[in-house]
């Protein structure tokens, strides 16, 4: 059959998706009383949430994340997407990581399935930043999720807060449709769609993303072996300053930072030898008991000035000749002096924030009190000494410390 066939014999079911899920979309409008737009990140979903947007809006913005680490056919398709929502008065957004991704590998590692860095830095701190700067009043997000694409997404609500970003209302009129509806639809539309998915390739996001499989790499490597390159001459490097076989990069073990027990039977299986865990750490720390105080020390330097940018954050700051005092924690240039053992590491921890920083902006975005700027001339986080109230907010999203759940901000 043909395409204009297989559209007319589903017509009717199709255009009662349609009906609905714009009924949805002004629902929610009317609900949330909030200006609206759409993520476009140049995949099938979210094209299909931007042509019901067409349909039942007339004025809205369009929202892309360039997490930087895009094919460059994503990036021409959007262009021409862009061009032409501009003749029709739509306004586009760009939320651009640039080079963040690559300039933060030295500082974190490769990303991992269960170290998923990555999508803080390219998408959820871009994106906070982005709509705090647009939308400071807060905004209503349609995007293409679909309740068929995982376990984690069924179970999740058809509109939800953004938990990341302020006063952002996330809204998915597409969550009931599955993939084939998703395509008649487009194709019912005459849509312009990514030419990647013609390409063999159905995963359009970044092409280095740990949850590739390996029939996704290997495609990549057939289709795009530019890019292929790119990203393994990266992967060698960390290859050997862990130590790693080359199975690490040939069966895709650098896809885990600590390997699933599946991954180490196939390590076994294969008889290679691949270290369970890997671990990067720029900034190193030794902790030492003496006299009833914590000593803490680091591979480096301490510099006052550094600590003191950022030092509200652990608590009220005084300023001495050669050391910065937060509450009882005692900086000096060679030493942190704490009276426990909590206060030497939450010390660690504001230094390694101070140092490694890669200018994400997730703790911009999650600050209550706005305190939080990065400085753009070293991208990096300093704080307002005059508005931070020392609540912590910030330390719990920093990717530099911990990431709980691997999923997170990999959902936007
Ligand atoms: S999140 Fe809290 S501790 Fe961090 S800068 Fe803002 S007010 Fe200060
Ligand atoms: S301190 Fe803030 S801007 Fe810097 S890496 Fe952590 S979350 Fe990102």
């Amino acid at each position: 059959a043909t395409m204009e066939e297989v559209i007319k014999a589903n017509r009717s079911a199709l255009e009662e998706k349609v009906k609905e899920a714009r009924a949805f979309m002004r629902k929610t409008v009317q609900n949330t009383n909030k200006p609206i737009a759409v993520a476009f990140s140049g995949g099938k979903d979210s094209l299909a949430v931007l042509g019901l947007a067409l349909e039942e809006f007339e004025n809205f913005t369009v929202f892309f994340n360039n997490t930087g680490i895009e094919f460059p056919e994503t990036i021409e398709y959007v262009k021409e997407i862009e061009k032409e929502l501009k003749k029709k008065n739509i306004k586009f957004i760009i939320a651009d990581a640039a080079n963040a991704f690559w300039n933060s590998l030295s500082v974190f590692s490769p990303p991992g399935r269960d170290y998923r860095w990555c999508c803080k830095v390219t998408k959820l701190g871009p994106i906070t930043l982005t709509i705090k700067e647009h939308y400071p009043e807060g905004v209503l997000m349609f995007v293409g999720q679909r309740k068929y694409e995982s376990m984690q997404r069924y179970k999740q609500p058809r509109v939800w807060k953004n938990p990341w970003v302020p006063n952002e209302i996330g809204a998915s009129p597409i969550f009931h449709w599955n993939a084939l509806e998703v395509w008649l639809y487009i194709f019912s539309r005459k849509l312009k769609y990514n030419p990647l998915y013609e390409n063999r390739l159905d995963r359009i996001g970044c092409f280095i993303c740990p949850s590739s499989s390996l029939a996704e790499i290997q495609t990549l490597k057939e289709e795009k072996p530019q890019l292929w390159k790119k990203w393994e001459n990266e992967l060698k490097k960390w290859k050997d300053r862990f130590g790693m076989p080359e199975e690490w990069i040939t069966h895709g073990f650098w896809r885990w930072r600590r390997l699933t027990k599946g991954q180490k039977a196939i390590a076994r299986e294969l008889g290679v030898e691949v270290p369970e865990k890997r671990t990067w750490e720029p900034i190193r720390y030794s902790l030492e008991e003496r006299n009833g105080e914590f000593i803490l020390k680091i591979n480096t330097k301490i510099v006052l000035e550094r600590i003191e940018e950022v030092a509200p954050i652990l608590g009220e700051v005084s300023k001495e000749r050669d050391s910065i005092k937060i509450d009882s924690i005692v900086f000096t240039k060679e030493e942190v002096r704490a009276k426990s053992r909590e206060d030497a590491v939450r010390a660690y921890y504001l230094i390694k924030r101070a140092y490694e920083c890669v200018g994400c902006g997730v703790c911009v975005g999650k600050c209550p009190e706005n305190a939080l700027r990065i400085n753009p001339h070293t991208r990096k986080i300093e704080v307002d000494s005059a508005r931070c109230i020392h609540c912590g907010e910030c330390m719990e999203v920093c990717p530099l410390l911990k990431i709980k759940n691997p999923q997170e901000g990999s959902q936007l």
